[in-house]
Parts: C-alpha cells; sequence; structure tokens
C-alpha cells in the first residue's frame, strides 16, 4: 500500500512511523510511505498556508490553494488514484471497521490541518474526512498516524500473526477478554484454572463470556449495532 501523507510538520513523522512493525513494513515493501511538506507548494516569500476566515471569528483557516496544488501535484507521483482522506473533529468516527475497510485500498492521501482547520472548498476535496475521537488536537499529524498504525497492522505480513487481528477487540464487536502469561500465581493472584485446563472448547467459551461481560460493562453501545464505513461517495 502506498501511503501519502501532507503536513507542515513532515518531521513529526519521522519516529513513530520507522520504529518497530511499521519501520519493518516498509523494509519489506508492504508500506511505502511518503510525507510531504505542504510549504513546498506555497509560492509566497513567507510560504503562508493560512489565512485570516471571511465573516470573522478566531484563529486561521488552512488556505486552499497550497492544498490544491499539493494534492493534485502527489497524486499523479504514482498509477492508483488516492483515497483521500482529510483528519478533522468533524469527521467519521475512525474505527477498527473503517481501518479495515482502508486496508483494502491500494493507495491513500491523508491531509493534515493545522490551526482552526481547512477552507471549504479544500475539505471538497475529501472522499471522505476522519475523526479519530471527540475531542479537538493541535493538529491532523497524530490522528493521521493512529489511522496509519491501524490500517498497516491490518496488512497481509505485517503481523506475524494473524490471528492476533481477527481476535483482538472491536473484530467482532466486542473487546478483548483478559489475557494471563506466566507465573501461574503473581502477587497472589492466579491465572483463572480454565485457562490452564488444556480444554480449548472450555476455554473459548470462558473467552467469549468475558468478552461479552466486558462489552456490557464498558462499552454497551458496542452490543447495539454495527459501526459506520469510510466513505462519504
Ligand atoms: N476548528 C476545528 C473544529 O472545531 O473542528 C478544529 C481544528 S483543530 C485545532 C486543527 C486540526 O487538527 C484539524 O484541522 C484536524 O486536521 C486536526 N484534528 C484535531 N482534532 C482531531 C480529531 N479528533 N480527529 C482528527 N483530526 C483532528
Amino acid at each position: 500500500m502506498r501511503v501519502d501523507i501532507i503536513s507542515i510538520f513532515p518531521e513529526m513523522f519521522d519516529a513513530p512511523l520507522s520504529a518497530s512493525l511499521l519501520g519493518a513494513a516498509q523494509e519489506k515493501g508492504i508500506l511505502d510511505l511518503h510525507v510531504h511538506d505542504l510549504r513546498d507548494y506555497t509560492h509566497d516569500r513567507h510560504r503562508s498556508t493560512d489565512d485570516a476566515p471571511y465573516g470573522g471569528g478566531p484563529g486561521m483557516l488552512m488556505k486552499p490553494e497550497p492544498l490544491f496544488e499539493a494534492i493534485e501535484a502527489i497524486s499523479a507521483m504514482a498509477q492508483d488514484t488516492p483515497h483521500i482522506l482529510f483528519l478533522s473533529p468533524g469527521g467519521r468516527p475512525f474505527t477498527q471497521q473503517v481501518a479495515k475497510e482502508l486496508s483494502g485500498r491500494q493507495r491513500l492521501l491523508l491531509v493534515c490541518g493545522r490551526y482552526e482547520g481547512f477552507d471549504q472548498r479544500a475539505l471538497d476535496l475529501a472522499d471522505a474526512e476522519l475523526s479519530i475521537g471527540d475531542y479537538v488536537l493541535t493538529g491532523g499529524e497524530l490522528p493521521a498516524m493512529v489511522v496509519i498504525d491501524a490500517v498497516a497492522r491490518l496488512l497481509p505480513g505485517v503481523l506475524g500473526d494473524c490471528g492476533s487481528c481477527v481476535e483482538e477487540s472491536f473484530s467482532a464487536g466486542l473487546l478483548e477478554y483478559p489475557q494471563y502469561t506466566r507465573p501461574a500465581t503473581y502477587r497472589g493472584v492466579e491465572v483463572p484454572e480454565v485457562l490452564r485446563s488444556g480444554d480449548h472448547a472450555r476455554i473459548a467459551a470462558w473467552r467469549r463470556e468475558m468478552s461479552l461481560a466486558k462489552t456490557l460493562q464498558v462499552r454497551p453501545d458496542l452490543l447495539s449495532g454495527p459501526e459506520g464505513v469510510a466513505d462519504d461517495g
């Protein structure tokens, strides 16, 4: 999968995306990441990417011209047409289901906002707007990293054991059951007997029961319906 990112702080992506599994995915050629500096698509002496909002109001907005030019130029850098995603608190909630859908695409282009967000004409270039949660961050860089991490680990060959993506939280609409490793007793707390029994049917039933109980207690909303999808079009 090719992923292009547009940001005015491209250096923010260096360490998080080169470490661990994402670094290995790039070395293996599974993930092809390109971070672009939006300021390379400006033409004034100050390399401005923002301007004041029409109608007044606090803060500045990301102006449309550099965004249009960057998206057009970067889209033409490879054969596949990118699926264009703007990170925005007003976007569709990013969920495991959305990550799964995005992992089936050949190419993504993520656009990171700053200031008070985007001029609407630039935002209209998006195939989808994505929000990583009901809170406001200073910029779209951390949300873009969250999206890339969640999507990339679903690409074939990124995780060693694909069973882990099938069984983990949200994959079946439930939170994950409690897990234990050695020692069997630690500080007086024992690993549940069923997990040491070797009885796979009992273990599966116990895990399902624990998943249901935890989901009911912490996230009852997950039990009540399907999640949204990441495509406005
Ligand atoms: N004025 C905007 C609003 O009320 O929706 C908030 C702008 S925020 C300070 C600046 C940028 O950070 C946004 O354009 C977006 O790219 C990013 N951002 C902030 N919170 C986000 C979230 N929860 N999900 C995705 N992107 C977010």
